[in-house]
């Protein structure tokens, strides 16, 4: 391996160690950041997930309320549920675990959270914000991205970055993160043709495909920085990312691991965006 390594756990620690002086901030001021986490059903991956993040809260001395729903729980219900928390002046940030049942509209429930609470930055009104420049929650995943980027000292103005995956969450906010640090920003997809030779021409790379092994070494330039984002179970039951790691790391000058990568900067991200939420709540 050549590739320095980027420690998504050590950043992380000293994203968290920054979220909980601020918590401790607030609190001197009367504040206690409280962060809400709906989880409806019992996926496995989603329970990892949800207790993570309210390990971090306790971390960071933030308070956290969870909220259980059973798999059975019809979209009247859960919108009954967001809209108390909406509601709740204690309350600074809600996050509801995505995926969720088949009979609930992903869409009207995300648009349901006020774009002050929206911690996840997944509302329509953050979305635009983040689109134009604006003050926003910027998404989790994405913005660990960049403070992952900008750790190695890399300069992204004018350098060409490739983001592989379009989704709302992780791909489409990732291009346009790296645009806004002034790169030149390609998309690249499941419809995308040449895929290989733009990926190679890229100075960043930016995984998030959902394939285990989908970046070859021979789509990495040489000297590039790879972000992976991908989380994908192998039949061997660990994690692998969208990179094939050890041929990846002899040809990049930086590369992420899975795990240990933007996994733990993301759950990180929302602690600062619930801190944030909070000050925002108090107007301090
Ligand atoms: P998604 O399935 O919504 O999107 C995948 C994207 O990959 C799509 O836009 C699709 O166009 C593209 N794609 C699929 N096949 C392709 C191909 N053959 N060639 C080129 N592009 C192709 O997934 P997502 O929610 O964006 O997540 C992507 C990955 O990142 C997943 O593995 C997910 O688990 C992981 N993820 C990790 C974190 C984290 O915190 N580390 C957070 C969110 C998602």
């Amino acid at each position: 391996m050549k590739a320095n390594l980027i420690d998504g756990k050590a950043l992380a620690a000293a994203v968290k160690k920054d979220a909980a002086e601020q918590v401790a901030a607030l609190q001197a001021q009367g504040i206690t950041p409280c962060l809400a986490v709906v989880l409806v059903g019992e996926d496995p991956a989603s329970q990892v997930y949800v207790r993570g993040k309210i390990n971090d809260c306790a971390q960071c001395g933030i308070q956290s309320r969870s909220v259980r729903l059973p798999e059975t729980t019809t979209q009247a219900e859960l919108l009954a549920q967001v809209q108390k928390l909406a509601q709740d002046p204690a309350v600074h940030g809600i996050l509801v675990q995505l995926p969720l049942p088949p009979q609930i509209d992903e869409k009207a429930i995300i648009e349901a959270i006020p774009p002050e609470k929206d911690v996840d930055g997944f509302s329509p009104v953050n979305v635009g914000r983040m689109q134009i420049g604006e003050p926003c929650y910027l998404p989790c995943t994405p913005a660990g991205c960049i403070r992952m980027i900008e750790s190695t000292g890399t300069q992204m103005a004018g350098k060409h970055a490739v983001v592989i995956g379009r989704s709302n969450i992780v791909g489409k906010p990732a291009a346009m993160l790296l645009l806004a640090k002034n790169a030149t920003v390609t998309i690249c997809h499941s419809k995308t043709e040449n895929l290989q030779e733009l990926c190679a021409s890229a100075d960043i790379l930016v995984a998030a495909v959902g394939r285990a092994g989908f970046v070859t070494g021979e789509m990495v330039k040489r000297g590039a920085v790879v972000i992976d984002v991908g989380i994908n179970r192998g039949a061997d039951g660990k994690l692998h990312g969208d990179v094939d790691f050890e041929a990846a790391a002899e040809k990049a000058s930086w590369i992420t691991p899975v795990p240990g990568g933007v996994g733990p900067m993301t759950r990180a991200m929302l602690m600062l965006n619930t801190v944030e939420a909070a000050r925002r709540a108090a107007g301090v």
